[in-house]
């Protein structure tokens, strides 16, 4: 039972602190406790009620201009709000088949993602990602999107030609892969090609950056460390910091014309008012404390303490990842590269053993990443803390090892 939370702790009711390594399911960037975004949202709440969302209000236009002007990529002037990530990446999927309505090209439906990816859990996004675990036997209800490799440009060429680059409206991929993959990082071969590729075809690039968004990797968007030019960018969990529901679809005003005729139906809580002024306290925590550059700083030394722990660890694959957001890959035989068995949840075991130690640490793994762990503690996480946090997993690692003998 989890009565509260400060900083990067989290307080049970019967009085344990546990580490919040993870920000919860790494959305926790300013920490815990901040009383300034209950205040926000209760004034924009006092003040009046529900606001139709094609209406501007103060706290909507307030959250454009602070994203527009300190957050989004050069141009990006369009953003649609909504209360999550898989909302939004459900919206990106249909602005893309919208954005090809708009051009005239009817036959463009498909939606190309990654083997292994993480978009969310709605239908749509089910069927653009490959996360064998979140979609098993949710199959037939699933789109037939095509899946590229994560890691090979020559397969993503492959993929898009044998598919007819003249049926696919749009390009989903997580810039580094979460759940799915425990932070995989590919090429900046790979990005300049499917960024290429793009461009020459009129696909749709998304960058889904729900989990790498807002500081979270050392720079506002994950996607800005390697040549990936998206057309939208996508976000959530740390939009509202784990504090507000809250999720957007950014865009530049090229492509948010081409929609114009149609229009863009909104969900009945798209920019709730008194979630954006949530969003924009957690936004305005981020710029005054200067937490993205912190992320960037504890980042390097997460990163060093998780070497330090693992790298000569005979089941740790690899340690991964930028800022505050690292994977850990976990395997039988750290040579071979040959998997636990698939029934050992060895996975399921670390993250059991951590909490035994106050550490909590979020489960990842899915197709190629069978077992894998990943860390994001709030920003605001101490020196200790982070040192703490490699220690920790590393005796749960150990445990959870032993105990399967
Ligand atoms: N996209 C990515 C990359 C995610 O990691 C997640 C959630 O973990 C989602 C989308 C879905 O977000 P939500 O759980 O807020 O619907």
């Amino acid at each position: 039972m989890i009565v509260g939370g400060s900083g990067a702790l989290l307080h049970t009711a019967d009085g344990r602190d546990i580490l919040d390594g993870a920000g919860g399911a790494i959305v926790g960037n300013i920490g815990w406790g901040r009383g300034e975004v209950a205040d926000a949202v209760h004034a924009a709440m006092s003040s009046g009620g529900y606001v139709l969302p094609v209406w501007p209000t103060p706290a909507r236009l307030a959250l454009l201009d602070t994203l527009v002007e300190h957050w989004l990529p050069e141009g990006f002037s369009q953003v649609f709000f909504t209360s999550g990530g898989s909302e939004s990446t459900d919206s990106a999927l249909r602005l893309a088949r919208a954005y090809q309505l708009g051009k005239g090209r009817p036959e463009r439906w498909k939606v190309v993602g990654r083997h292994p990816s993480y978009h969310g859990m709605t239908l749509g996004t089910m069927a653009a990602a490959s996360h064998s675990g979140r979609q098993a036997g949710y199959e037939p209800l699933l789109l037939p999107f095509p899946k590229v490799p994560w890691d090979d440009p020559a397969g993503v060429v492959e993929v898009i030609e044998r598919e007819d680059p003249a049926t696919i409206a749009g390009f989903i991929a997580e810039p580094i892969t979460g759940a799915a993959g425990a932070c995989l990082v590919a090429s900046d071969e790979y990005w300049r090609t499917v960024t290429e590729l793009c461009r020459r075809h009129d696909i749709l690039l998304i960058a889904d950056e729900v989990m790498t968004g807002f500081g979270r990797t050392g720079v506002p968007f994950a996607h800005q460390h390697q040549p990936f030019e998206p057309d939208v960018v996508v976000g959530g969990k740390g939009l509202g910091g784990g504090y507000v529901p809250m999720g957007a679809v950014a865009t530049r005003a090229d492509v948010a014309e081409v929609l114009r005729e149609r229009g863009f139906m909104f969900f009945t809580f798209t920019g709730t008012d008194a979630m954006c002024a949530g969003a924009a306290a957690v936004l305005d925590i981020l710029l005054r404390e200067d937490l993205v550059a912190r992320a960037a700083s504890m980042g390097e030394r997460l990163h060093r303490r998780l070497h330090e722990a693992f790298d000569d660890h005979p089941h740790v694959a690899e340690v991964r990842g930028r800022g505050l957001f690292a994977g850990i890959e976990l395997v039988r035989d750290r040579a071979s590269r040959e998997p636990f068995p698939s029934g050992s949840k060895l996975t399921a075991s670390v993250v059991g053993q951590a909490l035994a130690r106050d550490l909590w640490v979020y489960p990842a793994g899915s197709g190629p990443v069978r077992d894998g762990i990943l860390v994001g503690p709030p920003f605001v996480v101490s020196e200790e803390q982070v040192d703490q946090i490699a220690s920790r997993l590393r005796e749960a690692l150990d445990a959870a090892v032993s105990r399967s003998g």
